[in-house]
């Protein structure tokens, strides 16, 4: 155990995630530098050490090593395990981290999220409040993007009620205030007759459910999905009016009309999201894997002792 852990930890998590902290990094420490206790295969206590702490087990047979069964298994690179841990948990950006450690992004992702995985195995409070925090940095918009956003947003509360200056069938600015439509100021165009409200010529033409549009936008702006939206928000994908069913196109147009900047953030976000999505997925077949090749027994091995035979 380093020096250094007892401080680092105190930097960013509160007083009672951080004795979590401490133990998780003691674990990681015996993980690597203990012999295991039992055969992860087998329970079995007998067991040879070879070299490198690699144990071979008199009774079933199978070699092992105190990562073997953890999220930890295989993983190389196991001396800067600790360092790279200790660094990550004051809430130094993985990425950082491992660029110090002399390693590449994409290792530094991997060892996220198996120190992820295991600490939701072995701290379950610390886990919820780690990965609730790495959530909230992941989708926290930087002073730049909030302003745009800001900007946008008010905006769009603001244009559909805003006094049209040109009918968008023909162009002339001879218009009419012609009451309301669907909660919105109509225009009647004096030269070609025809209506129109601030909407008609912009991909929001026809959308309704006009009161979730600004949370729609900030879910954007978080990498949420149409689906995440719908799920979120109620969105109500049968109504007569939307037509396109999905709102994203249409607010990723405008959005893109009014700041490409911002624009450039939604979609980043989403790919941020949509890999997310997909790691959920992978997790949930592993753990689907796991439990089938380890059998029903397994599952309850803590709190359910087979009587002895
Ligand atoms: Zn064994
Ligand atoms: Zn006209």
């Amino acid at each position: 155990m380093t020096a250094t852990t007892s401080s680092v930890c105190s930097v960013l998590l509160p007083e009672d995630q951080q004795s979590q902290a401490r133990s998780f990094l003691r674990l990681l420490d015996s993980l690597l530098n203990q012999l295991p206790k039992v055969c992860p295969y087998c329970d079995c206590t007998a067991f040879k050490v070879k070299q490198k702490r690699h144990c071979l087990c008199s009774a079933c047979g199978k070699s092992f090593n105190a990562l073997t069964g953890t999220p930890l298994n295989r993983l190389q690179g196991r001396e800067r395990f600790l360092p790279f841990v200790e660094g990550w948990l004051t809430g130094e950006p993985a990425h950082l981290v491992a660029e110090r450690l002399g390693m590449d992004g994409t290792t530094g992702r991997i060892w996220v999220k198996r120190f992820l995985l295991l600490m939701e195995q072995t701290h379950p409070e610390l886990y919820r409040w780690w990965s609730a925090y790495l959530y909230r940095q992941e989708v926290a918009l930087p002073a730049h993007i909030q302003e745009r956003a800001q900007r946008f947003l008010d905006w769009l509360a603001r244009f559909p009620f805003e006094p049209s200056s040109a009918c968008p069938h023909c162009g002339s600015s001879a218009l009419i205030a012609h009451g309301y439509g669907n909660g919105l100021p109509r225009w009647r165009c004096k030269a070609c007759g025809r209506m129109h409200n601030r909407l008609s010529d912009t991909p929001l033409k026809w959308l309704g459910q006009m009161e979730l549009w600004r949370p729609y936008v900030e879910l954007m702006l978080q990498g949420f999905t149409h689906q995440d939206c719908v799920l979120l928000l109620g969105i109500a994908e049968s109504k007569g009016t939307n037509r396109d069913r999905n709102w994203r196109p249409r607010f990723l147009k405008l959005i893109g009309q009014q700041d490409p900047v911002l624009l450039e953030w939604v979609i980043w976000q989403n790919r941020r999201r949509r890999g997310q999505l997909a790691s959920e997925h992978q997790d949930n077949m592993r753990r689907r894997r796991s439990a089938l090749l380890q059998g029903p027994d397994s599952a309850c091995a803590d709190d359910h002792t087979p009587d002895a035979q």
